[in-house]
């Protein structure tokens, strides 16, 4: 049977879907019942009402996510709606437990209107410790994320933005090293100008690349300020707009360093990527096709070329699944009001970290035994690495410990020893 037949039956056996709601106290007798739900549940309810905080001694709010979506560009299937993105936000809910031990509400909102989702998704505070947008077109995930970090306490994180940000800036950092290039001398290019790619050149920066060292080309080629002054093609990459004349993604090749490609498959020829500077970095990582494929990229150059896309069947695959659970695992166990800059550059810098070190043999095994060792063939950890749930959590609470937003406090040995276990 091939993948599609396969994937229906998965989700077809009864029950359907794949997930379910267990309980975790005991409910056996008439006197669990009354703990549990009227009157004795009135006791938990004052103590909450008297101090809103109790609310993360009382119930599941402190290890509850809500993945939060209105089904406008889910995966590469684009904008199906908010119905049929279910089996995607319960998917991302079996990631959370499964990598992250996070319990998750997927919520399909059928509201195209960013102003009336936000507000929507503003009103959810109560019931979660964070929240993961999710499949949320640009440029209105822009505008709906920065009002819920505005208005709501707790973390609010669109992850098909920062996580690729995120993990490919973990694989920006290793792969300059190898390259023995420098940050703050960079010259960037982006393929593409929507939700992930303004994110990742705005990550970045953050991580040290000046903005003017970054182009950003769309569909109609490089964005320049004059095309920012005619409106387009969105405000949130004012800072990237380019002072020149503009022209075409292959112009804006020539010379650069780094390569990001978060746009359509298929768009960069051998001969763009032999015009790149020496030891050319190249992240293709359009889905499921990369702009580039990765033995064209390799073999159009005598001196290293290092390839990250988004495929699982290459090296380097840029994999959310290395951010998103232990992100939001370390940010929830420090009780942090929100996921900042920080904490991001923090997670990027482990996973770095973790790829210098070597690999367990069972990590290896899980791979088909090829070989991990840091190098342009292996720059970001894999997520079956079980040492990323420590390394990446560990780092983001710390994090958000020393940048102020942290709610409780942090014991890092403790915790991490309470991680490992
Ligand atoms: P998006 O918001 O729709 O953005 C797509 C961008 O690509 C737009 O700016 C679009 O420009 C531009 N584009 C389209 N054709 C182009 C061309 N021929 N040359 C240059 N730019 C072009 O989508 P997204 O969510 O950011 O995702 C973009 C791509 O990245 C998808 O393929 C997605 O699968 C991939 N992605 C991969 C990962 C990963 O590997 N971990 C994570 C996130 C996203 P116009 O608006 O002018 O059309
Ligand atoms: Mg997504």
């Amino acid at each position: 049977m091939g993948l599609d037949e396969d994937s229906l039956e998965y989700h077809r056996i009864d029950p359907p879907g794949k997930i379910e709601i267990s309980t975790t106290k005991p409910t056996n007798t008439q006197r669990d019942l009354s703990l549990a739900y009227s009157p004795g549940v009135a006791a938990p309810c004052n103590e909450i009402a008297a101090d809103p905080e109790r609310a993360y001694t009382y119930t599941t709010k402190g290890n509850m996510v809500g993945v939060v979506s209105n089904g406008s560009a889910v995966l590469g299937l684009g904008d199906i709606g908010a119905q049929a993105s279910k089996p995607v936000m319960e998917g991302k809910g079996v990631l959370f437990k499964r990598f992250a031990d996070i319990d998750v509400f997927d919520i399909e909102l059928d509201e195209g209107d960013p102003a009336a989702f936000a507000e929507s998704v503003a009103r959810m505070e109560p019931t979660f410790g964070g929240i993961n947008l999710e499949d949320i077109a640009g440029p209105d995930c822009f505008e709906i994320e920065s009002y819920l970090r505005e208005e709501m306490d707790i973390p609010v994180f669109h992850d098909d933005q920062h996580g690729t940000a995120i993990i490919s800036g973990a694989a920006l950092l290793n792969a300059v090293d190898i390259a023995g290039k420098s940050l703050e001398r960079l010259e960037v290019v982006f393929a593409g100008a929507g939700a992930a790619a303004t994110a990742t050149a705005h990550f970045y920066h953050s991580l040290g690349v000046p903005a003017d060292n970054v182009t950003m080309c769309d569909v109609d080629g490089i964005i320049t300020e004059d095309r920012m002054a005619e409106g387009d093609p969105h405000t949130y990459i004012e800072a990237f707009a380019s002072s020149g004349a503009g022209g075409e993604l292959a112009d804006a090749m020539a010379g650069a360093d780094v390569f990001v490609g978060l746009s359509v498959g298929g768009i960069v020829s051998e001969e763009m990527v032999r015009s790149m500077a020496s030891d050319p970095i190249i992240f293709a990582m359009a889905n499921p096709d990369p702009e580039i494929r990765y033995e064209a990229a390799k073999g159009a150059r005598e001196d290293t070329v290092i390839m990250a896309t988004g495929r699982s069947d290459y090296p380097n695959q840029v994999n959310n699944v290395l951010g998103f659970p232990f992100i939001f695992r370390g940010a929830l166990d420090v009780r942090a009001t929100e996921i900042n800059e920080e904490m991001k550059v923090a997670a990027a810098e482990a996973l770095a970290d973790l790829a210098k070190q070597d690999v367990p043999d069972a990590v290896v095994k899980a791979y088909g035994d090829q070989p991990l060792q840091f190098g342009p063939e292996y720059i970001i950890p894999k997520p079956l690495d079980p040492r990323i749930l420590f390394e990446v959590s560990g780092a983001v609470a710390e994090a958000a410990v020393e940048s102020g937003v942290a709610r409780d406090d942090l014991d890092r040995d403790a915790y991490r020893e309470e991680l490992e276990a």
